[in-house]
């Protein structure tokens, strides 16, 4: 009997060192151990009736115990359904209601609220797990024997349901296949050269594909100790690098680190990687990076349904700005988003993937399933981007970020690297607006450097200079910081929300 992602993950010979340790309090799990508590957590899943297929909800804080549910709910036969801790018991309701889990595992401190949403929704289970690792579903495991035996899996059946951020419309839950994450894992321990003498700093937060799968799995498969920090913290991180080899981080990890005088050459030097995803790296703060700390920073292109896609490279030009190659069993194209066909050369259009690591559909969604893959495989990211001729990824922002003003397709990322690459902008982030004349506007929220002040007269004349006039925004309003997301994501719908009356 095999489980596949599990004998995939943790194969036979299990004295292998992995270690998993929160640093917050020490707590250290060998990879001997980590097999044995998954087991433990897998038969208290199983006393509660959870078998093949179910779904295992969880809503808890990180620990190293939260990596166990995960590893124990797969061991069980189940579905790994992790939640953004910051949802509230209303947000909770909605996906208890789609995905019908059997347990819900939550932080104590949220029990008592989730005790009436599990009534409403149906589900009959309540467990707990504190960020300590205590809680009601390590007492059943507690209790559990040391003699459990994975259920059989197949490469096809489901591993997790994760659902997506959904800034506009319901939030989907994008089906994960023990396949997708296996293959990815593998495919991202070759890129990034892994091995048993890496020690990952793992920072980010657990119900997230990236601190989730990307991180954890290629750890475990090559038998890699992780360091894990509850959250981030610029100083902390600087500190770990001296017994540390890779970084895996959002950019805001890095415009942070950049911020403390900590940041040397020295203190990065026994690091071997920094890779950053999940959100757009400025290139300003990819050769700022380099020059403090000697390093280029390695960006490369994921999404929940997809895991990761393309990558710079190890060895070779990391290109500031691009998110990198397609992986080695990833395919990548540009179409046209109206009539999917293929686009050539530099030509602008949608992103699409093909490859083992692409998701199952969405649970419950089989028309939006349909409609977001090609009838050759090819899921439609939602992405628009162009592949230059050395074969270099390029994203320009998500289709539904797309500006027509007057008409006129206006790439959002196109005047973000203008505005930029000025001097005293940080950063910048550009959406349309309602506008009566246009249909949408061009309108441009700027971060200035801490203590500039700059006019918008003077931005509005450099950009004259590199931009069509279709392209110019109409308005540009300046902000002290871009509303972002747990995954360092530039809240577009915030913003237009907030600049929608700006032509009224
Ligand atoms: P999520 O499903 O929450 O991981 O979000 C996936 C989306 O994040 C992608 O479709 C991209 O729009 C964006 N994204 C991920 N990595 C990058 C990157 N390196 N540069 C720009 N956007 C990115």
């Amino acid at each position: 009997m095999t489980n596949y992602l599990i004998d995939g993950l943790l194969p036979a010979s299990r004295d292998r060192l992995c270690t998993c340790m929160m640093l917050e309090n020490g707590r250290k799990f060998s990879f001997g151990e980590i097999v044995a508590a998954s087991g433990r957590y897998a038969a208290a899943l199983s006393s509660l009736g959870v078998g093949a297929g179910d779904r295992v909800a969880v809503q808890v804080e990180k620990s190293p115990e939260a990596l166990l549910l995960y590893l124990a709910t797969v061991r069980a036969g189940a579905v790994f359904l992790p939640l953004n801790t910051a949802y509230t018991s209303a947000e909770v309701s909605y996906f208890l209601g789609d995905a019908q889990p059997t347990v819900l595992v939550a932080d104590p401190s949220k029990a008592e609220a989730l005790k009436a949403v599990c009534a409403s929704t149906g589900i009959l289970h309540l467990e707990t797990l504190d960020a300590s690792g205590n809680g009601s579903l390590t007492r059943l495991a507690a209790d559990a024997g040391d003699d459990w035996i994975d259920l059989a899996r197949d490469p096809e059946d489901l591993a997790a349901i994760l659902y997506t951020s959904g800034t506009t419309g319901r939030s989907k839950g994008a089906m994960l296949t023990h396949a997708n994450l296996l293959s990815n894992a593998r495919t991202l321990v070759k890129a990034w050269g892994f091995s048993e003498g890496d020690v990952l700093i793992h920072a980010l937060p657990m119900f997230h594909t990236h601190g989730l799968f990307v991180a954890t799995n290629v750890a475990m498969l090559c038998g890699a100790r992780m360091l894990f920090h509850s959250k981030f913290d610029a100083r902390r991180i600087i500190a770990a690098m001296g017994e540390a080899t890779v970084l895996m981080g959002v950019p805001t990890f890095y415009t942070r680190m950049l911020a403390e005088p900590l940041l040397t050459v020295e203190a990065a030097a026994k690091m071997r990687l920094f890779i950053s995803g999940s959100a757009p790296l400025l290139a300003d703060t990819h050769a700022e990076f380099r020059r403090r700390t000697g390093h280029a920073i390695l960006e490369r292109y994921g999404m929940t349904e997809t895991s990761m896609n393309t990558s710079n490279p190890l060895h070779g030009d990391r290109v500031p700005g691009s998110v990198g190659l397609p992986l080695a069993d990833v395919e990548v194209r540009i179409t046209n988003p109206e009539n999917g066909k293929p686009l050539g050369g530099d030509e602008i259009g949608m992103i699409e993937v093909r490859g083992p690591n692409v998701f199952a559909g969405y649970w419950n969604m089989p028309d939006k399933t349909r409609r977001e893959f090609r009838s050759d495989g090819f899921f439609i990211t939602g992405d628009l981007g162009k592949i230059d001729p050395n074969g270099y990824v390029w994203i320009l922002g998500r289709e539904k970020d797309l500006i027509i003003s007057g008409g006129f397709n206006v790439y959002p990322k196109e005047i973000e690297l203008v505005l930029d690459a000025l001097p005293g902008v940080f950063e910048s982030a550009v959406i349309g607006v309602p506008h009566p004349d246009f249909g949408e506007a061009v309108v441009a929220a700027v971060v200035p450097d801490k203590g500039t002040k700059i006019d918008q007269a003077v931005i509005m004349a450099a950009l004259r200079d590199q931009l069509a006039s279709y392209k110019l925004p109409k308005r540009i309003v300046f902000v002290e910081e871009l509303p972002r997301n747990a995954m360092a994501k530039v809240q577009k719908n915030a913003l237009r929300q907030s600049n929608k009356n700006l032509f009224d």
